[in-house]
């Protein structure tokens, strides 16, 4: 049986559309993606507009994982950009480090194209600041402005200097900042399901409450759910963290984190304007950050923290309490009306982890937290991918993953006690 939306905010504030039917009988496809989420939305949205026959199946309802749950925040960091680099420069040479230059800015692109070519309402709009908290921050933050000057984004950033930081984010905590105008913020519930139609409207076959149970190999490719099945050339995996599909070199590459995240009462509009008066979404620059933002009806959506146990905290409104009244002491006591968690895909070297089980499925996961903007690139490297252009995803298959060979919980907790370690060492920066 289906499970709704999480109790959130996206949730309770989500432009309303006819369910999406369960898949039954028999089908056949070119292609049939598995999850609703934005890798899978995306991809198929690509293949069929390629000209592809696309089969789409989401186990609960479009959107309901990490893409339905998540802080809206749609920056250019892909998460591990500078392994990326590092890893890349073997196919890809000197060449590497401008592929992910480029790569960092151009699911922007794709997701501004897309709202405006379907209309999708989802409160899409420009401007981010990733803050400093240490002083020991800054530097790297100078060296993130000068690298965007250097390469042509100087009108769209800017550093902002301790004396001027609390004028753009009304925080004490705060030392400095990087201020770009070209990273967004969205309702991305919103933006997905928005995206689930546009898909719908190109020809792709949408299910929802349909459950891929398991997928036979030969001679073409079946996937099976409760009630149904579909033939198909090509499958792509897009569960990401809650699937339990994957096998042979898919397994110990990807953990589960769970998040927590909260969204405030609605402020008033002196309060907003006052804490946030360029409505900026905002994270700082720690390894395990805090980020929040403002919502079109002016909550302040809050998140941060992690455990790595997969599981969700029982009261994610307390625990994040004490961080939002640190970073704005002027909301103590400010009512939270909705806290939820979701599950981000974590890769240990924070890569995407792209890739092949047979020659004929596909899959793509694991964004560690920053999944937003990679997940509209990645689509557009499968759909490639499934249409015969390999470059892309070849030079991200070829990465080297570090697999624990010690199953779902014992690799958990080893990612647990690195995290530990990089927080521990953050402290005594
Ligand atoms: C709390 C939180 C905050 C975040 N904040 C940000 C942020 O501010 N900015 C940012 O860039 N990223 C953020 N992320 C990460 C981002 O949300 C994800 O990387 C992205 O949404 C992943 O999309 P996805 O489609 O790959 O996976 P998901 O959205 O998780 O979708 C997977 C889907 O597959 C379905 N599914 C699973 N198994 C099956 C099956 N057997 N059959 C059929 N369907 C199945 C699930 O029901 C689910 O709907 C955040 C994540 C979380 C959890």
């Amino acid at each position: 049986m289906a499970e709704a939306h999480t109790t959130s905010y996206y949730a309770a504030t989500a432009n309303q559309y006819a369910p999406f039917p369960r898949l039954a009988g028999e089908i056949d496809a070119d292609v049939v993606v598995i999850g609703g989420g934005f890798t899978g939305v995306n991809s198929a949205l690509e293949l069929a507009d390629r000209g592809f026959r696309v089969v789409l199946l989401e186990a609960n309802r479009i959107g309901w994982g990490a893409t339905g749950r998540n802080g809206g925040q749609i920056t250019g960091s892909l998460s591990g950009d500078k392994a990326m680099a590092r890893e890349f420069r073997r196919s890809l040479g000197a060449e590497a480090e401008d592929f992910v230059w480029n790569l960092r800015w151009r699911g922007h692109e794709i997701i501004r194209k897309r709202v405006s070519r379907f209309g999708i309402d989802c409160d899409l709009k420009p401007g981010h600041i990733q803050t400093a908290c240490a002083p020991a921050h800054l530097p790297e933050l100078r060296d993130m402005h000068l690298e965007a000057v250097r390469r042509g984004m100087g009108d769209e950033v800017e550093f902002v200097e301790q004396d001027r930081i609390g004028e753009i984010v009304a925080s004490p905590i705060y030392l400095g900042g990087l201020l770009n105008r070209r990273n967004m913020h969205v309702h991305s519930l919103n933006l997905c399901l928005g995206e689930a139609q546009a898909a719908a409207g190109l020809g792709v076959r949408l299910f929802e409450d349909s459950r891929v149970l398991r997928i036979e190999e030969v001679p073409r490719p079946v996937v099976i759910t409760a009630q149904g099945r579909v033939t198909a050339d090509k499958v792509l995996l897009a569960g990401n963290a809650y699937h339990r599909l994957g096998k042979g070199q898919m397994r110990g590459a990807l953990f589960p984190a769970a998040l927590g995240i909260v969204a405030t009462e609605p402020l008033s509009e002196d309060v907003a304007r006052q804490i946030n008066p360029q409505d900026l979404a905002v994270y700082d620059n720690r390894f395990v950050l805090d980020y929040h933002r403002l919502t079109a009806d002016r909550r302040l959506i809050f998140g941060g923290g992690t455990n790595y146990s997969g599981r969700p905290s029982r009261d994610i409104a307390a625990e994040l309490r004490p961080s939002i009244e640190r970073t704005f002491p002027q909301l103590r006591g400010i009512g939270i009306e909705f806290g939820w968690s979701g599950l981000a895909g974590i890769i240990v070297n924070r890569i995407p982890h792209l890739g092949r089980v047979g020659p004929n499925i596909f899959y793509a996961e694991g964004y560690s937290g920053h999944g937003i903007a990679t997940t509209h690139i990645v689509a557009e490297i499968m759909a490639e991918a499934i249409s015969g252009t390999m470059r892309e995803f070849d030079v991200f298959a070829g990465v080297r993953h570090m697999r624990l060979p010690l199953g779902t919980w014992a690799g958990q907790q080893a990612i647990a006690l690195g995290m530990f370690y990089y927080r521990l060492k953050e402290r005594f920066r």
